[in-house]
C-alpha cells in the first residue's frame, strides 16, 4: 500500500513523515510532505480560497469531502498561490472525472503542479521561520 503523509506542523518530539518506497519517494511529494511538517496546509483550505477557486462538491466522492475543507488558516500575509505543491490539482477526488477545484475567475490557472518549490513557499517559509 502506498502511503505518502505527514501530520500539519510539529506534534511533539520526533514524528513520522510517510514515504513508501514505492510511490511516494519523488521529489515533489518529498516536498509536499515536508510542508506539511513545517506546518503547511494545502492551499485550497485557505481561509480566503472561495476568492480564488471554486469547489465544485457535485464532483466530488462524498467520503472524500473532508479533503476540501475550508482552515481558518494564518496565511502570513502572502497571496493565494495557484502554483503552490500544496494545492491539488482540478479532478482531485473526483467522482465523475470533472473538476472539483476550479480557478476563478480564470479556469485555465494552472494547478496541482508538483514540480518545484514556488517563489511564495519559499518565502512563506522563510518568513514563517525567521530565515
Ligand atoms: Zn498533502
Amino acid at each position: 500500500m502506498i502511503t505518502c503523509y505527514s501530520y500539519v506542523g510539529k506534534t511533539g518530539g520526533s514524528q513520522v513523515v510517510s514515504l513508501s518506497r514505492f510511490g511516494c519517494v519523488y521529489h515533489s511529494i518529498v516536498e509536499h510532505e515536508l510542508n506539511h511538517a513545517l506546518g503547511f496546509y494545502h492551499e485550497h483550505f485557505r481561509s480566503d480560497r472561495d476568492k480564488y477557486v471554486t469547489i465544485n462538491w457535485q464532483n466530488i466522492d462524498p467520503t472524500t469531502k473532508s479533503n476540501f475543507d475550508l482552515k481558518n488558516t494564518n496565511n502570513i500575509s502572502t497571496t493565494y498561490d495557484y502554483s503552490f505543491v500544496m494545492h491539488y490539482g482540478n479532478t482531485a477526488f473526483s467522482i465523475n472525472g470533472l473538476y472539483t477545484i476550479t480557478p476563478t475567475p480564470d479556469p485555465s490557472v494552472m494547478i496541482g503542479q508538483r514540480q518545484e518549490l514556488s517563489t511564495i513557499d519559499i518565502k512563506r517559509i522563510n518568513i514563517l521561520y525567521n530565515c
